[in-house]
């Protein structure tokens, strides 16, 4: 789910080997983050199914039963066991754990003795880790949700697919802050991006970008040159680099990842 962190190739030789079938089980990278395993045998699909939910290099990965899905977020369910914390003993129901399970996503299957619920989400959407429920007799109460087998999330906005250090409401916040900073700093900017253009010489593009888009023009930027530099590569083989090379300006994996694991 977080393909700067994850090494598809590495995660292809891992997990099969993990699920002791690396003979019944072929891997191939599809691009982008995603990959497919082919079985051999229906059985084994089951059982690895059972082990549900996947993590690789500290980060989720979402592994579902192929379908014909062209939509570029396919596949984004993952399932997690939910448990519920702070439900009233009176209240400790099914249909209380069902009802809160159900506005997390759809909920597969609820174990009223260990008080948790089993949920397949949608990746895309940030974790939720407390709600308050208003019961029938309009008490209401906080419930915390520990994720079972959660591994890395943002710690600003609880996406599943990036660590906080990418994190873009976090980026938006410190570009505009920069931005304000520069206007502030330099009335005459424009001047300033000329001068930036004339002592870089042939690198002067980023003085270009710069000048032409205040606000954060950076990223364009950059693929703007590659697309320069690198015309014999594929774009689609361009794209999945350029994943690839984050990998490095990331640093991987963020450190306190594992201590989400027994959530
Ligand atoms: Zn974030």
């Amino acid at each position: 789910m977080n393909p700067a962190a994850q090494d598809v190739q590495a995660l292809l030789h891992h997990m099969p080997r993990f699920w002791k079938m690396e003979d019944r089980v072929a891997g191939a990278e599809l691009g982008l983050g995603r990959f497919q395993f082919d079985f051999d045998n229906e059985e084994d699909i089951i059982e690895v199914f059972k082990l549900e939910p996947f993590h690789f290099d500290y980060w989720m990965v979402s592994l579902v039963r192929w379908e014909p899905v062209v939509d570029p977020s396919y596949p984004s369910a993952i399932k997690f066991w939910v448990r519920m914390m702070g439900i009233p003993l009176h209240f400790w129901a099914k249909p209380t754990f069902r009802s809160i399970g159900e506005a997390l996503g759809e909920v597969l299957e609820v174990d009223i003795d260990e008080g948790r619920v089993k949920v397949c989400l949608d990746r895309y959407k940030p974790l939720t880790f407390e709600t308050t429920v208003e019961f029938h007799s309009g008490e209401e109460t906080l419930v915390a949700l520990r994720y079972e087998r959660l591994f890395g999330y943002c710690r600003e906005c609880f996406s599943l697919c990036h660590d906080v250090s990418q994190c873009p409401t976090l980026r938006r916040a410190r570009e505009e802050r920069e931005t304000q900073r520069r206007r502030d700093e330099k009335p005459d900017g424009g001047a300033m991006s000329y001068k930036g253009v004339v002592i870089n010489g042939s690198g002067g593009e980023n003085g270009n970008v710069r000048k032409s888009q205040p606000n954060g023009g950076d990223t364009k930027g950059k693929g703007k040159l590659e697309e320069v530099r690198e015309e014999h590569i594929p774009r689609k083989w361009k794209a999945w680099w350029g994943e690839l090379r984050l990998t490095a300006e990331t640093g991987g994996i963020h450190p306190s990842g594992t201590a989400q694991a027994d959530q």
